[in-house]
């Protein structure tokens, strides 16, 4: 086991792409760390940086107190698991599972023959030692229920065999820290579940240090013990999942982390007898007290984006239309343990006349609320919301930043 340190770390390709751009990060020894951000932030880059597949341009990478730039990936004591697999398609499971340990211990026949007849104590520990490849191949397959696809091809293998192949291959190697790169999003739903519980799992048995590249924030969240999000190559926040999902930095992070997500609304503050408020065309939200603090250091009326998750919003009935905070179901989704309403807040006449034309339709605010899956809702319906002010965040139109979170 092994923590991972990035100080100042960079990555410019041919081209003058730059893919990370000066991150500094710590992986504590047996953390599960998730690297997450959208398709080219730069994850796998990281990742392949801290396996040495690509090099770095710029800054210093440590495997527990060694410098390893400059240090070959075999050396690095990692174990690397791709989307792809990657089995060696010519052998069976089995040296496929063996290989590592067999370079490791001695590689080819002929070297071995030369070990023996140099150096005998040194060719006898090792002869040892692969005397014991066989066994541990076997008791990792037994964890892993693919004992009995040992002698069979990759071929012959479904997809979510030849990942538990693959995930074989690096544990028997017992390497310092394991290195995932999206290793489940070529498995169906079902089996990224239970390949998912299975990696956990494993990380509790195992306590090693696992850096895991993922653009599914569920993964992420159900995974991680502390989060990286990145974007641009650069790192937005690390976390825990709580963390990222309730005290978001940025408006960045705080959209791309949670799902169905958050709700975003340009507005502006308005502050009435020491009350701090969020409003915009038909809304009008009260803003939690133990955010005055930092609010009170914004100016009345500054433009803010407010943003608000589905589950913070209360949604109750009425039969007629009254005032700010009102609007009109214009769309129902049903995932089965919840329901997702799509609510079109806005002017009198867009709530109470529902058919009204597009142009005033898109003018509404429009806000996706979460709700009990036999709330008792239909189309066209006069609602009411009231909002969890302790959840609530206010970003800054052109930094993105949260202006609500108390950073001292
Ligand atoms: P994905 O989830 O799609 O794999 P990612 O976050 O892992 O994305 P990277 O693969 O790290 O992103 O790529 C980061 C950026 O670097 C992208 O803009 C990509 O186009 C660029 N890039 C990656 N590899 C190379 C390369 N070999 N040469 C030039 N540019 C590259």
């Amino acid at each position: 086991m092994a923590s991972v340190s990035l100080e100042s770390v960079s990555k410019v390709f041919p081209g003058n792409v730059l893919a990370v751009n000066n991150i500094r990060l710590h992986v504590k020894d047996g953390e599960f760390l998730v690297l997450l951000g959208p398709s080219g932030c730069g994850k796998s880059t990281t990742l392949r940086m801290i396996a040495g597949l690509d090099e770095v341009t710029e800054g210093e990478i440590r495997i527990g107190d060694r410098i390893v730039n400059g240090v070959a990936p075999k050396d690095r004591d990692i174990a690397m698991v791709f989307q792809n697999y990657a089995l060696y398609p010519h052998m069976s499971v089995y040296k496929n599972m063996a290989f590592g340990l067999e370079l490791r211990y001695g590689g080819n026949g002929l070297h071995r023959t030369w070990k023996r007849l140099t150096s005998p104590t040194e060719a006898a520990n090792v002869a040892a030692k692969r005397r014991g490849i066989r066994e541990a191949v076997r008791q990792t397959a037994q964890a892993l229920n693919i004992e009995h696809l040992l002698d069979r091809m990759p071929r012959q293998l479904s997809g979510g065999e030849r990942q538990r192949v693959a995930l074989g291959r690096a544990i028997v190697r017992q390497p310092a820290v394991f290195l995932f790169d999206e290793p489940l999003s070529n498995l169906d739903a079902t089996l990224r579940l239970e390949m998912r519980r299975e990696l956990g799992e494993l990380h509790q048995r195992l306590s090693t240090t696992m850096v895991y590249v993922t653009h599914d924030q569920t993964e992420a969240m159900t995974l991680g013990e502390r989060i990286v999000v990145m974007n641009c190559g650069e790192i937005q926040q690390i976390g825990s999942p709580t963390e990222v999902y309730d005290r978001p930095e940025s408006r960045f992070v705080a959209g791309f982390v949670g799902s169905p997500p958050m709700n975003f609304v340009p507005g502006g503050l308005a502050t009435s007898a020491e009350r701090h408020s969020f409003v915009a065309p038909g809304l009008n939200l009260v803003l939690s007290e133990k955010r005055s603090p930092t609010l009170a250091a914004l100016e009345e009326q500054q433009d803010v984006e407010l943003g608000v998750r589905p589950e913070d919003i209360i949604v109750e009935r009425c039969e007629t239309y009254g005032g700010v905070n009102c609007g009109s179901v214009s769309l129902i989704e049903p995932l089965g343990d919840c329901k997702l309403l799509h609510i079109a807040v806005g002017s009198q006449q867009i709530s109470n006349d529902f058919k009204t034309t597009e142009v005033q339709r898109n003018e509404a605010v429009r806000l996706v609320c979460k709700v009990g899956p036999r709330a008792n809702v239909t189309i066209g319906d006069c609602v009411r919301l009231r909002f969890n002010a302790e959840n609530i965040h206010l970003f800054d139109t052109t930094s993105g930043d949260n202006l609500t979170l108390d950073r001292g």
